[in-house]
Order: C-alpha cells, then structure tokens, then sequence
C-alpha cells in the first residue's frame, strides 16, 4: 500500500471508530490532513468545534494562526501533514483524559510510521507528553531533540498565543528556526531517508516495517554539523518513547 492509502484506511477506521467515549459526541472524526509525502508532520491535542463539524485539523481560530506561523517560515499547510493525539473532539474542548489518549494513540502511531517524518512538530503539553517525559513546554519550546530517530520540536498550541498575546512573538521566533531544523534532520540521517519511495510509488507494508527498524536501531549517524546544538539525548532516546499511551 502506498502511504496515501494507508492514511486514507486510517481515516476510514476513525471515521467509525468506538474504542473511547469521544465518538459519542463527534459529528465528524479528525484524522488529519495535508501531503502523505511530507518529511514534516504537526500533531495537536484534538479538535474543536470547528474541526468536529468540518472533519479538517486545524480549522477555526487555533488555525488560522497556524497558517500565518507556517507563513511566517515559508511552509504551507499543504505540504505537511497535521494530525492530532485524538482524533474525536472532547466535549467543550476539555483535555482527554488518559484512557482516551491510549485508545487513539495506534492511529497516530500508525501514521507517524506510514509517514516516516524525519521532524515531528508538537503542538501543546499533550502532544509533547507523547515523546518527551517530565517536560515543561515553558522550559523546551523550540529545542528540538532526537526520539527514536526522529526529531521532536515541542511548540507551544497556537490556542496558548491566542490566550495570552505575549506567546505570539514566542511561537514567532520558535518557527522562524524551524527550516534550519528541517535541514539539520536531514542532514542527520541522510541514507535514511534516500531509501523511501519516491512519491506516489508503492511501499509495501514490509518496507517501511524494515525502515522503521532500522530507524530505532540507534545506528543512525550523529549530526554532523559542530556548531548545532546536541540534538541526541539518550534520556530522551528510550525506546518507549513512541508508545506513551
Ligand atoms: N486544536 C487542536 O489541538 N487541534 C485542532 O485540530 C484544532 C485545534
Ligand atoms: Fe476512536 Fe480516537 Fe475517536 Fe476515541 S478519539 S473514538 S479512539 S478515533
């Protein structure tokens, strides 16, 4: 299958999915949306009003943000992808609760490995919580750090900017460097990458099983470039960290 048609079997799973109490209250599951080839991909917390009548990510106030951040670093929604830790809006936009985030993580952990994003952008505590343990997101926003072969750039949830304006010029700034991250990962992991399918050709499902291995082998090259920060942090490194939930 190619990575469009598995994130499209994912879509349809969610669209029907009964595994926590949020689909009691969904009018349309948010599966996420943009290019299945991206090397980037954004994950939020969960949908909103707008996103539960639309089906799309990031669609009212909370997006339209996004879009001017995205702008603001020369990307377009369009060539990445954006998800979210749940898939189904909580009732009046609370958090999910823990039981929730376990039920709906093997979407996103099927995604992340259809995916393959050489940068994960997390936007919002619960998104980061989901690869970096007894963080606070006041202390890391915007320092990149390597899990399991990706690099996971913890950003604040736009909502957070639109809730106190002095965040603004923060996400500003921490998106501004986002395209010199995007570079460095890779840079990082070159052969990696060069060994997935080019897009629109067919993957199959051994392939990026075999990719992903390799991937968390911990054989990856380190970053080659001195003068960068360190990007690998072996505490951060375990292999739980993609199955937090
Ligand atoms: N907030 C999120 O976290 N995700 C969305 O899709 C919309 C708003
Ligand atoms: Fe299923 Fe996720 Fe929706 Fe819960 S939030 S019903 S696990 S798709």
């Amino acid at each position: 299958m190619t990575t469009a048609e598995i994130l499209e079997e994912i879509a349809q799973q969610v669209a029907v999915c009964e595994k926590c109490e949020l689909h009691f209250s969904r009018k349309h599951a948010v599966p996420g949306a943009g290019s299945p080839q991206t090397e980037i991909l954004f994950i939020g917390e969960g949908p909103g009003f707008h996103e539960n009548e639309q089906g799309l990510p990031f669609v009212g106030r909370s997006g339209k943000f996004l879009d001017e951040l995205l702008e603001s670093c020369g990307m377009d929604r369009s060539t990445v992808f954006i998800t979210n830790v749940v898939k189904c809006r909580p009732p009046g936009n609370r958090d999910p609760k823990p039981e929730e985030l376990t039920a709906c993580g093997r979407y996103l952990d099927r995604q992340i490995e259809a995916i393959n994003p050489k940068v994960i952008v997390t936007l919002g505590r619960l998104s980061m919580a989901k690869f970096i343990h007894n963080a606070k997101i006041s202390q890391i926003h915007g320092q990149p750090r390597r899990v399991r072969g990706r690099l996971v750039v913890p950003m604040y949830h736009p909502a957070a900017a639109l809730r106190l304006g002095s965040l603004r010029p923060v996400m500003k700034e921490d998106f501004a460097k986002l395209p010199e991250w995007i570079e460095q990962a890779r840079q990082a992991a070159p052969q990696q990458y060069e060994t997935a399918a080019p897009s629109g050709t067919q993957t199959s499902i051994h392939e990026v099983n075999a990719e992903q291995i390799d991937l968390f082998s911990g054989n990856n090259p380190a970053p080659s470039n001195e003068d960068a920060p360190p990007l690998f942090n072996p505490q951060e490194d375990e292999p739980d960290q993609l199955s937090l939930f």
